[in-house]
């Protein structure tokens, strides 16, 4: 069964496009394309108790999702949970804290969705080679995906990729290429290669569908909590593509009248470092500049321009949301705490969002009643060399756990 996508529309000038061949970005002004439906039809035949039976999995919000046939690839992607997190927000200051944890999807982060929906769409296509640039969790996840699918995958990232992300993404069999500097060095190469090879280019919002993938965050979030939103999601914010997606997804669910007016405030957590949508969004400026010489160890959001940074600023001016920067010191101390007590192994990025979420409550801009989702995108074991502890004590001969001995 096909779903109620209709066409493609670029972001900057409304342009419409098909979906029925290969898009890349606007051919006028390189926009970014986003996916429209057909909202009066999805509302006049959609119900959300026929939701009810269906399989948890992001496949069940099908009919608002891009693909045209019934073939999907996948690797079982479940529902995340959303955690309560009292001690956690307690240490925060916000009561009503919950997260998202997206670390238990198929690669363990939610690049997991686009590369879900976004290699369902390649494939439908005819795409049998495709490339992307990547900070390193969007290659390991495409990878997955083109391995599942059987094509062939080409993923260029940056040498300062962490490690265990680029062994996983050679073990899915792709073709691995690392690069100096940053996630846009690897996209200049990547375009470059395309236009040579005629490959399709999947990176960030030059493909029109792993959004679609990612949107589904909102869908779920909103469906997990009664079809309604919370008064605040804090988001680590590279590309932003999670961001714009979840965006989007509660404009389709208020246009086909599952949610009612109120949105939330969209805040985008970035790094001190890397930090080029706070800077723009303080500076009230439409879109951001390149960040010379990015550094944070949350390679995720180690991206110095995006693409769809203009769709992010509207997002979060439209919502009156914000944009904050941490440094990577309140990173690895969010880590350590959400460890220690709530048992969350959580990705440097999701640390991130959780330090901005308690520098807003700190400032006052969170309020204490306020009711916050924080997202961790993705798992803390893919950054096993940023995991801190009480470093591990070896026991001498016929010593006992618990016994300090002194003169160590
Ligand atoms: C890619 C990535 C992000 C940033 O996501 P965008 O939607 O591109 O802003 C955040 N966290 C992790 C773990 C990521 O891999
Ligand atoms: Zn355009």
């Amino acid at each position: 069964m096909s779903g109620f996508a209709t066409h493609l529309e670029c972001s900057r000038c409304g342009e419409d496009f098909t979906l029925e061949q290969l898009a890349q970005v606007c051919k006028n002004d390189g926009g970014p394309l986003l996916v429209r439906y057909d909202l009066v039809r999805a509302r006049e035949t959609l119900r959300r108790e026929a939701f009810a039976a269906r399989p948890w999995t992001l496949w069940r919000y099908q009919e608002l999702l891009p693909m045209r046939g019934d073939d999907r690839v996948s690797l079982g992607e479940p529902i995340t949970p959303l955690d309560d997190v009292p001690r956690l927000g307690h240490a925060l200051g916000i009561e009503k804290l919950r997260v998202k944890d997206e670390g238990l999807l198929p690669t363990g982060t939610f690049k997991a969705r686009g590369a879900a929906v976004g290699v369902t769409r390649a494939v439908e296509l005819g795409v049998r080679t495709l490339a992307l640039p990547t900070a390193g969790n969007a290659g390991a996840a495409w990878a997955a995906y083109g391995a599942r699918a059987g094509i062939r995958v080409i993923v260029v990232m940056p040498e300062t990729t962490p490690g265990v992300i680029v062994q996983e993404t050679t073990a899915y069999g792709a073709e691995v290429y690392l690069v100096p500097g940053s996630i846009a060095d690897a996209g200049a190469v990547v375009r470059r290669a395309c236009e040579r090879s005629g490959w399709y280019d999947a990176s960030t919002l030059r493909e029109p569908y792993r959004i679609e993938g990612k949107k589904t965050m909102g869908f779920e979030l909103a469906e997990q909590l009664g079809w309604r939103v919370p008064d605040v999601i804090v988001y680590p914010t590279g590309g932003g593509v999670g961001l714009i997606g979840m965006w989007k997804a509660f404009s389709e669910l208020g246009g086909i009248g599952w949610l009612d007016g109120k949105r939330p405030r969209f805040v985008a957590a970035q790094a001190e470092g890397c930090a080029p949508i706070v800077r723009a969004f303080a500076e009230g400026r439409d879109e951001s500049d390149p960040w010379p010489d990015p550094r944070t160890f949350a390679a995720g959001i180690r991206v110095p321009k995006a693409l769809g940074d203009f769709i992010v600023l509207r997002a979060l001016r439209e919502t009156n949301g914000t944009a904050v920067a941490v440094t990577d010191a309140d990173i690895a101390r969010a880590m350590r705490v959400a460890g220690e007590r709530e048992g969350m192994l959580v990705c440097p990025e999701g640390a991130a969002a959780l330090a901005a979420a308690g520098k807003l409550r700190g400032d006052g801009w969170i309020g204490a009643d306020d009711e916050v989702v924080v997202f961790n995108t993705g798992t803390g074991l893919l950054y096993g060399e940023s995991l801190q502890g009480e470093a591990p004590r070896s026991l001498a001969a016929g010593e006992l756990p618990g016994e300090r001995r002194s003169g160590r």
